[in-house]
């Protein structure tokens, strides 16, 4: 299939903090349909290089755009819409990935897919996963576990590491947080746990909305009963997608909300720790 851009798109490599919107909007319903059956096509709002937080290693990020989930905290609220992504062929991502994929091995890292939400786009999702198995790369997915379940296993073994966002344990919090339910996040983790698949998890704390210890030691002990979480991560919440908020227009209810302090970081991090788990 053609790329359906003709080379008019702004460049693929950019920072996942950099606004991005109305990419894709030329791109008709009905090709968009077949891509998202086939996977022929993904829409990525950029891909960044050389990050050191999204997996072991330096990894080459490729980020998606979509998302079912509205997080208060989502600092990349331009990922939520499809059509605000570039649509890349297949062939294309899977070249990208060529250029770097040799380095990445060398400096112990490889290729997280990350969004937005990835499974969204589950078919490209995999079908990308297939080509960086191909290459020997390391594949890593961050993810909020909603469409685990449109996976099979043996195309979840195509994925080296899951890294689950937990937004919350219990519904009611959950709801709060995202304006979803969590039961096939929750789903999501038991099935990795029964095929044995590695984890890790991350937690946004978010002061004033999910520093929470009643909520994060519920998270941390369902991380901790699965038996393959290697890694829990804290992350502090911080303003820099604010601006984001402000130029799609959308209602940011985080605007007056500080980063949390050291010590509060300290603190969440002893929460999982307590529990059993490798914590940072
Ligand atoms: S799941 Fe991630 S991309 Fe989706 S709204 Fe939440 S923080 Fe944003």
């Amino acid at each position: 299939m053609s790329d359906l851009t003709d080379g008019r798109e702004p460049p693929l490599e950019a920072s996942p903090f950099d606004l991005r919107v109305d990419l894709g909007k030329a791109v008709p319903e009905v090709d968009v349909r077949a891509a998202l059956k086939s996977g022929d096509i993904g829409f990525l709002h950029s891909f960044t290089t050389g990050s050191a937080v999204d997996g072991p290693g330096i990894r080459l990020v490729a980020w998606t755009t979509s998302c079912m989930f509205r997080c208060q905290f989502c600092h990349n609220p331009d990922t939520w819409i499809l059509s605000n992504g570039i649509p890349v062929t297949l062939e294309r991502a899977i070249e990208e990935l060529r250029k770097y994929v040799n380095g990445l091995k060398v400096m112990g890292g490889g290729f997280t897919l990350s969004g937005g939400e990835p499974l969204m786009q589950n078919r490209f999702a995999v079908r990308l996963f297939e080509g960086a198995k191909r290459m020997g790369a390391h594949t890593a997915i961050e993810t909020n576990g909603v469409y685990g379940d449109r996976l099979t296993d043996q195309e979840l073994a195509t994925i080296d590491l899951v890294i689950l966002d937990m937004k919350g344990f219990t519904p009611e919090q959950h709801k709060r947080v995202t304006g979803a339910d969590n039961m096939k996040v929750l789903e999501f983790g038991r099935r990795l746990a029964e095929l044995k698949r590695p984890m890790w998890l991350r937690y946004v704390l978010v002061p004033g909305l999910t520093d929470v210890p009643d909520e994060m030691k519920k998270v941390a002990a369902f991380a901790a009963s699965l038996g393959v979480v290697e890694r829990a991560e804290v992350l502090p919440f911080h303003q820099m997608g604010r601006f984001k908020w402000e130029k799609l227009g959308l209602d940011y209810r985080m605007a007056k909300t500080e980063p949390p302090s050291q010590d509060m970081v300290a603190g969440a991090v002893e929460i999982f720790r307590s529990a059993g788990l490798q914590a940072y």
